[in-house]
């Protein structure tokens, strides 16, 4: 069993250090540990003064911008000269740990089209051994862009729509975390949802880019929707399309402290994926240096 997407506490919602994590995937018998830290990003403060205005509109969205301004990173992202450490370390534990389990250094990255040129260099210098697709907001990261909000708008679905097509255009990364994440904050599976997953999942097919089921919306436990209780992601409704398209999906833990790695969650994954009839594919393409 093998699994590419690890966070640690350097993200500022997770625990755990990068050791923690190898030693409980050591128990749960992964042979290939992927670290997907969510992407720290260089003028990350320019980049979110470009939000400014649009985080104006509430008294949420203006706050999340002021913390993340502040804090220059978390709660969602390491700080960017923090990589470096990170970077270190994960190569370390590489050499110490490499008789027991092979370990990958990648990253989760939104596609915030600024940074395309800087995740073609992440690839490129060889630090980087993938990119992991985790589009989490639109445009800009505050909470007002941020796709699993309640009651999402009809707009922002839309948008989602193209930001994961045009994503996957790029040849960048190595598949799709969480691709149904914007189906967290809605309650019907209409029409526009079924296009929405029905693009997504034919375009990923066509460029050969595996679907993530993912653990972390499992652990959320169920909602309703369309008067069914499925998973806020990694949601039933989604998967039957991939399914249907025959796309290939892999596990992915989303693990945000050590014990997230347990027996547990791996047979509602396992359970799930063969309840969907999906098609799970083991490991993933590495895409270092390719760029
Ligand atoms: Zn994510
Ligand atoms: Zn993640």
């Amino acid at each position: 069993m093998n699994n590419y997407h690890t966070h640690t506490y350097r993200c500022g919602h997770g625990k755990g250090s990068e050791e923690d994590m190898i030693q409980s995937a050591l128990k749960l018998g992964i042979t290939e540990l992927g670290f997907s830290e969510h992407v720290p990003l260089p003028n990350y403060r320019r980049f979110l003064m470009k939000s400014f205005v649009h985080s104006l509109k509430s008294l949420h969205g203006f706050c999340s911008f002021v913390r993340a301004m502040i804090l220059n990173g978390p709660h969602m992202r390491m700080p960017y000269q923090m990589h470096i450490e990170h970077e270190k370390t994960v190569k370390e534990l590489k050499h110490k740990y490499e008789s027991q389990i092979t370990i990958y250094q990648g990253y989760e990255c939104e596609y915030f089209e600024p940074y395309l040129p800087y995740y073609r260099e992440l690839l490129k210098s060889g630090e980087v051994d993938y990119l992991i697709l985790g589009h989490h907001f639109d445009k800009y990261p505050i909470s007002d862009y941020y796709y699993g909000k309640k009651h999402l708008s009809k707009k922002m679905i839309i948008d989602y729509h193209h930001d994961m097509i045009a994503a996957i255009h790029t040849g960048l990364f190595s598949y799709i975390a969480h691709p149904d994440l914007f189906l967290m904050g809605v309650e019907e599976f209409d029409e526009l949802c079924q296009k929405v997953s029905y693009d997504i999942c034919l375009e990923a097919k066509k460029y050969h880019l595996p679907l993530e089921i993912n653990a972390g919306g499992m652990r959320r436990g169920f909602k309703k929707m369309s008067g069914e209780f499925v998973y806020p992601y990694t949601n039933q409704f989604f998967f039957q399309i991939a399914s249907e398209i025959g796309n290939e999906i892999i596990i992915g833990f989303d693990v945000h402290q050590p014990q997230d790695f347990n027996e547990m969650i791996i047979l509602k994954l396992r359970e799930f994926a063969r309840e969907n009839q999906l098609n799970v594919i083991e490991s993933i393409e590495m895409k270092e240096k390719e760029f």
